[in-house]
C-alpha cells in the first residue's frame, strides 16, 4: 500500500465550559455575588474589591466575574486568612438578616413591566433615566419588603458603549454580554434543564430562556430570545435596547407584553396589581384579557372590567410623538389572531389603541394602555398636568383637568445614589433610622446642627475623588483615541478640585438643550478663565444612534472644549453610565439642567445630586418645579417670554450667565478665614433639610401604594369575588346603558328668563332639566358646566350637578339652585352622563352627551 504524505482529518472540537468553583468556605461569597444587593451595600462592595482590586477594576466592579476569574490559590489564601474570613462572615450575616425578613402582606403584590432596568452598571439592560428609575424602584420594593416581581429582557448587546472619534463624532459600540459572568441566574425547569418559554407568534413559536436577577429580596425575570431554536430573524428580538426597525420593536413589545404574562403564568406567579412602566409593555393587557376569556369563561367586556381594575399605566413621555404607535398592517401582522381569541372584531381591537375610534389611525400603545388601565399617572406634578392635556382627546367629553390622570413624582434610591461617605455621614449625624424613614423631614433637619467645616471637607473629599476618577479612568482612552498627547496631559493637569465644578450629564436629546451654555462663547470664556474664581464644566451623555442632532451637539461641545481658552475648563467624559453618574453627581458642586419646558417629565439625576450635598441649578421643569426652594439652589423661571424657541434659548442662556457671574460664583468663593464659604454651606444645609427627603424612592413607592395600589387592589378584589359577580354586573350595566344611550331624550331645559337676559351676582336662579330615559333605569346624572372666558380663552370648568327631584314613569326631573358668585363673561352648557357608584371615576365609562 502506498504511504501517503499524511493521513489526517480535522479536529472535532466539542464545547465544554468548565465552571469555576470556589472553596466550600467561600460559598457565601458566591451567594452574595449573585444577589445584586451588593450595589447598595458598601461593605459587600469593599469585600469583593478586596478579593482582587485589579480584577475588580478590570471587570468594572462585577463580583460574579471576579469570583470566576480569580485564581484558585488566591481563594485558598482567603479561606486561610482569619481576619478576612471574619469579615466575610460579618457581611454574610448582615446579608442573611436582610434576606430573612418575610414579605409584607399589608400592601398589594405587584408585577412590574419595563423595557429597561438600571440596577448595576455591569448589567447593561438600561439606557438612561427610565431604566434607572425602574431599577431603583425594585431596590426600594426590596428594602420595603413589598411583594413585587419585575419583568424585562436580558439583552445580548444591551445599550451601546460610547467612544468619541478624533473629531468628536460619537461611536456606538455594541458589546455582547456573557450571561454566565453576570449577576443573573438561569431559570431551570422541572427536569433541571434551562426553562424554555414558548411564545406563539404568527406562523411560528418563538422560544425564550428565562433569567432571574435577585434584587435583594425580590426577583426580576428577564426574557432572552437568543436561542438556536429561533430563526435568524427572531433571535435579535432581545439583542438591543431601542435598536432595530419598527418591526423589531413590534416583536419586542409583543414579547414583553404577551410573552411577559405567559412567563409569569409558567412560573406560577399571580399578583394583585399589574404596573406598566411606560407604554412599551401595554400588550400585557391583551394577554391578560385572553386568559380571563379562555380560562375563566368571561366575555370580553367582563374580562376588561377585571383587567382594568388591576392595572396601572405610568407615562414618562410628555409629547405624543414620543409614544410608540404601529401601522395597522404591521400591528395586524402580529396581532391578527387576537380578536378571535377575545371574541371581538379586528376593528374593536384597533379602536382600543385609537384616539378616534373608527378612523384609520395607527395603533397607539399609550392610548391602548389608557383604555385598559384603570389608573394613569405622570411622573411629576407638572407632567401630570401635561399628561392630562396629552390624553384629553381619548376622553373628549371631559376637559383635561377633569381627567383621572394623576401623578407620582419620581424619586431615587438613596442607598444607591448617596455616596458611601454621605451615607456614613447621615447615619452618624441623623442616626440609623434615616435609612428607614427617609421621608421624615424632622430627621433631615438635624443637618443644621452639623459644623459647616465638616460639610465643606466632605464635599472637598468628594470633589477630589471625582478629579482622581477622571484622571484614572479617562487618561488611557483619551491618549488612545484623541491624538495630541500634550493636549490630553494639559487637560488632565488643569482639572482643579478647588474650582467651582459644574456638571451637566444626561441623554443628549435636543430638548435637554446642552448647547445653551455655548450661546455666547466670549462670555463663557470670561467665566471659566477668571483667575481668582475658577469655574470648570464637566459634560457627559450619550445620544441615541439614530439621533443625528443629538450627536451633533456632542461634537459641538467636544470641539469647543478643544479650543485653547476652554482646554481643561470644559471637559466631556465619554460613556455616561451609572458608574460615571455616581462619581460625577456626587463630585461636582452644581448640577445644571436646562430642558425646554415642559419636556422634562421629571428628571432624576438632580435628585441624586441632592443626596450628596450638590446644589441644583435648573429650569423649573419636572421634579425641580416642586423641589426648588429659595436659598437651596437656583431656578430659571417657568415663565415663557418668547414663542420663538431660539429667542427663548438666548434669553435663558443670558440668564444662566448672569446668575453664574453675579450670584453663584461669588457665593462659592466667599470664603472665610478657614477657607470655606459659610453661605454656600447654608445653601447645602437648606437643600438637604428641605429638598432631599421629598425625592427618595421610599417616598415614591409609598405614593404608588397610597394613591393607586391600595385603591385598585381593594376594588379588584370586589370585582372578582363570587365568581366575578361584580365585574359581570358592571359589564352588563355598561352594555345596557350603551345600547339605550342614544334613545334618551332631553325633554326640557328650563332656565329663568332673568338668568338668560339679565343675570346678576348674588342672585339665586332655579334651573330645571327633564329627561326621558325611555326604558333605562335611574342611572343618569346631569350637570351644569360653566367656564369663564378670559381673553377669549376658556378656563377650567366649574361643574355643578343637578339633583333628581321627581321621577314620573320614564321621566326624571333634575333641579339646581344656581347662584352667581362672580361677574364676567361665561359660557355654559349641560352634560348628561351615566352614573354608578361602582365606577372608579368618570373616564371608566366616558359616555357624555352635551346639550
Ligand atoms: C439618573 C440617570 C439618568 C437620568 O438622568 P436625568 O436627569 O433624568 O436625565 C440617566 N442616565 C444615568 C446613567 C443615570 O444614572
Amino acid at each position: 500500500m502506498k504511504v501517503q504524505v499524511s493521513n489526517t482529518n480535522v479536529p472535532c472540537w466539542r464545547d465544554i465550559t468548565v465552571k469555576s468553583q470556589v472553596p466550600a468556605q467561600l460559598k457565601s461569597l458566591e451567594i452574595m455575588a449573585r444577589n445584586i444587593s451588593w450595589v447598595w451595600h458598601s461593605e459587600a462592595i469593599d469585600l469583593f474589591r478586596s478579593i482582587s482590586p485589579e480584577l475588580w477594576k478590570s471587570t468594572n466592579g462585577n463580583p460574579v466575574a471576579v469570583l470566576q476569574l480569580v485564581n484558585y490559590e488566591r481563594l485558598e489564601e482567603i479561606a486561610a486568612d482569619k481576619a478576612m474570613m471574619r469579615k466575610i462572615e460579618d457581611v454574610y450575616d448582615d446579608f442573611k438578616q436582610y434576606m430573612n425578613v418575610p414579605k409584607r402582606t399589608d400592601v398589594p403584590s405587584v408585577a412590574y413591566f419595563s423595557m429597561e432596568y438600571g440596577l448595576a452598571n455591569v448589567l447593561k439592560i438600561y439606557s438612561g433615566g427610565l431604566g434607572v428609575l425602574a431599577g431603583d424602584y425594585l431596590k426600594e420594593a426590596s428594602d420595603c419588603n413589598v411583594d413585587m416581581t419585575g419583568v424585562g429582557f436580558l439583552y445580548r448587546y444591551g445599550y451601546f458603549t460610547q467612544t468619541l472619534s478624533m473629531d468628536g463624532q460619537q461611536l456606538a459600540n455594541y458589546e455582547p454580554q456573557n450571561f454566565n459572568q453576570l449577576p443573573v441566574e438561569q431559570v431551570m425547569d422541572e427536569n433541571g434543564h434551562p426553562m424554555v418559554l414558548e411564545v406563539p407568534y404568527p406562523g411560528r413559536i418563538i422560544y425564550a430562556n428565562i433569567w432571574k436577577v435577585n434584587v435583594g429580596r425580590i426577583f426580576l425575570y428577564l426574557l432572552d430570545t437568543d436561542l438556536d431554536q429561533n430563526s435568524e430573524f427572531d433571535r435579535p428580538i432581545t439583542y438591543q435596547l431601542y435598536g432595530g426597525d419598527w418591526e423589531n420593536r413590534m416583536k419586542q413589545e409583543y414579547m414583553l407584553g404577551i410573552g411577559g404574562i405567559m412567563m409569569l403564568n409558567r412560573l406560577g406567579i399571580k399578583k394583585d396589581i399589574y404596573h406598566c412602566n411606560e407604554g412599551h409593555a401595554a400588550l400585557i393587557n391583551v394577554q391578560r384579557l385572553v386568559d380571563y376569556v379562555q380560562n375563566e369563561k368571561l366575555t370580553f367586556e367582563q374580562a376588561l372590567e377585571v383587567v382594568r381594575a388591576s392595572s396601572l399605566y405610568t407615562v414618562h413621555t410628555p409629547v405624543p410623538a414620543g409614544h410608540d404607535s404601529f401601522d395597522e398592517s404591521l400591528f395586524g401582522k402580529y396581532m391578527g389572531e387576537f380578536p378571535q381569541k377575545l371574541g371581538i372584531s379586528w376593528q374593536d381591537l384597533m379602536d382600543l389603541g385609537r384616539e378616534n375610534p373608527g378612523t384609520n389611525e395607527k395603533f397607539s400603545m399609550s392610548v391602548f394602555a389608557c383604555n385598559t388601565c384603570q389608573e394613569v399617572n405622570g411622573v411629576s406634578w407638572l407632567h401630570g398636568k401635561v399628561s392630562q392635556q396629552m390624553f384629553q382627546p381619548i376622553w373628549k367629553g371631559y376637559s383635561a383637568d377633569e381627567l383621572h390622570v394623576s401623578y407620582v413624582t419620581n424619586g431615587v434610591h438613596m442607598p444607591t445614589w448617596a455616596a458611601t461617605e454621605w451615607k456614613d455621614f447621615y447615619i452618624k449625624k441623623f442616626g440609623k433610622e434615616v435609612m428607614q424613614n427617609q421621608a421624615d423631614k424632622k430627621i433631615w433637619e438635624k443637618i443644621y446642627d452639623v459644623d459647616d467645616e465638616e460639610i465643606w471637607n466632605l464635599r472637598q473629599t468628594m470633589k477630589n475623588k471625582l478629579v482622581n476618577f477622571v484622571k484614572d479612568e479617562f487618561r488611557e482612552n483619551w491618549l488612545k483615541n484623541q491624538g495630541d498627547p500634550s493636549r490630553i496631559v494639559s487637560v488632565l493637569e488643569r482639572i482643579n478640585p478647588n474650582a467651582l465644578l459644574i456638571g451637566f450629564a444626561r441623554r443628549f436629546a435636543t430638548y435637554k438643550r446642552a448647547h445653551l451654555l455655548f450661546t455666547d462663547l466670549d462670555r463663557l470664556s470670561k467665566i471659566v478663565n477668571n483667575q481668582l474664581y475658577p469655574v470648570q464644566f464637566l459634560f457627559s451623555g450619550k445620544a441615541h444612534p439614530a439621533d443625528g442632532a443629538g450627536q451633533g451637539l456632542i461634537k459641538q461641545i467636544v470641539e469647543i472644549s478643544r479650543r485653547p481658552e476652554f482646554l481643561g475648563k470644559i471637559i466631556f467624559l465619554e460613556n455616561y453610565d451609572m458608574k460615571v453618574a455616581k462619581r460625577l453627581i456626587s463630585g461636582v458642586d452644581i448640577w445644571l439642567n436646562t430642558p425646554t419646558r415642559p419636556l422634562e417629565a421629571s428628571g432624576t439625576s438632580g435628585e441624586k445630586a441632592e443626596m450628596n450635598g450638590v446644589l441644583n441649578f435648573s429650569v423649573l421643569d419636572g421634579w425641580w418645579y416642586e423641589g426648588y426652594k429659595e436659598g437651596a439652589g437656583w431656578a430659571l423661571t417657568d415663565k415663557r417670554t418668547f414663542q420663538d424657541q431660539s429667542h427663548q434659548d438666548q434669553l435663558d442662556a443670558a440668564t444662566i450667565y448672569s446668575m453664574l457671574e453675579n450670584k453663584i460664583v461669588p457665593l462659592y468663593f466667599a470664603k472665610n478665614s478657614k477657607g470655606y464659604s459659610p453661605e454656600w454651606i447654608q445653601y447645602i444645609k437648606n437643600s438637604i433639610a428641605q429638598i432631599a427627603p421629598d425625592f427618595t424612592m421610599k417616598r415614591m413607592l409609598d405614593d404608588y401604594i397610597d394613591r393607586f395600589y391600595n385603591k385598585e387592589a381593594k376594588r379588584s378584589k370586589l370585582l372578582v369575588a363570587d365568581n366575578y359577580a361584580k365585574a359581570k354586573e358592571i359589564a352588563a350595566w355598561k352594555q345596557e346603558v350603551a345600547s339605550k344611550w342614544d334613545k334618551i331624550e332631553i325633554t326640557s331645559v328650563a332656565l329663568p328668563e332673568n338668568l338668560l337676559y339679565n343675570p346678576h351676582v348674588g342672585e339665586v336662579y332655579p334651573v330645571e332639566v327633564t329627561i326621558d330615559r325611555k326604558d333605562l333605569g335611574n342611572c343618569i346624572g346631569v350637570e351644569l358646566v360653566v367656564t369663564p372666558v378670559v381673553d377669549g380663552q376658556m378656563k377650567p370648568y366649574i361643574v355643578q350637578e343637578l339633583q333628581v327631584v321627581k321621577t314620573e314613569g320614564s321621566k326624571t326631573v333634575f333641579h339646581l339652585d344656581y347662584s352667581l358668585k362672580n361677574s364676567g363673561v361665561y359660557k355654559y352648557s349641560f352634560r348628561m352622563f351615566p352614573k354608578n357608584p361602582d365606577l372608579p371615576h368618570r373616564q371608566d365609562f366616558a359616555y357624555v352627551r352635551w346639550f
